[in-house]
C-alpha cells in the first residue's frame, strides 16, 4: 500500500483492500487465493515480542515455567459457511501445506528463533 501511494497510484489497484474515498467506502477487486502455501515465508515471530504470547498455554502453566507454545498454520480455506467463523478471509478452497514445510517451521521454532532469522525455507 505504501509503495502504491508513494508511486502516485490509487489504492484501488491493490486487490483485496477496502478504503474510504470522501464519504464512500470503496472495495478493490477480490484478492486471488494463494494456491501454494509452501511458497510463503514462515510467520515473522522473531520480529515482535513473542514471549508475551508464547506463555499463554494453559496445558503447560505450572508444569514447565520455560515452556513456550506457538501456533502453526497448516492449511487455509474451508468449503463450509459457519456464520461465526473468520474463514471468509482464507477462501472456500481448502489448501494444505506440505508435511515437510510444517515440520521445517516446527524445527525452526523449537531450535530457537534468534539463531534462525531466515524465514525462507526454499
Ligand atoms: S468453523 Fe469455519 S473452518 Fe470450521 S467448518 Fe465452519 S466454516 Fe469451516
Amino acid at each position: 500500500l505504501v509503495n502504491t501511494l508513494e508511486a502516485g497510484k490509487l489504492p484501488g489497484v491493490i486487490p483485496g483492500i477496502h478504503f474510504k474515498r470522501d464519504d464512500e467506502i470503496v472495495s478493490s477487486p477480490e484478492s486471488p487465493m494463494i494456491p501454494d502455501l509452501d511458497a510463503l515465508p514462515f510467520p515473522a515471530h522473531d520480529l515482535f515480542k513473542i514471549d508475551r504470547y508464547t506463555n499463554l498455554q494453559p496445558l503447560t502453566d505450572g508444569w514447565d515455567p520455560n515452556a513456550r507454545s506457538f501456533t502453526i498454520l497448516t492449511s487455509r480455506g474451508c468449503p463450509y459457511k459457519c456464520t461465526f467463523c473468520s474463514k471468509p478471509v482464507t477462501g472456500d478452497t481448502w489448501r494444505a501445506r506440505s508435511v515437510e514445510s510444517v515440520v521445517q517451521e516446527w524445527k525452526w521454532l523449537v531450535k530457537g528463533l534468534g539463531r534462525h532469522r531466515d524465514r525462507r525455507h526454499r
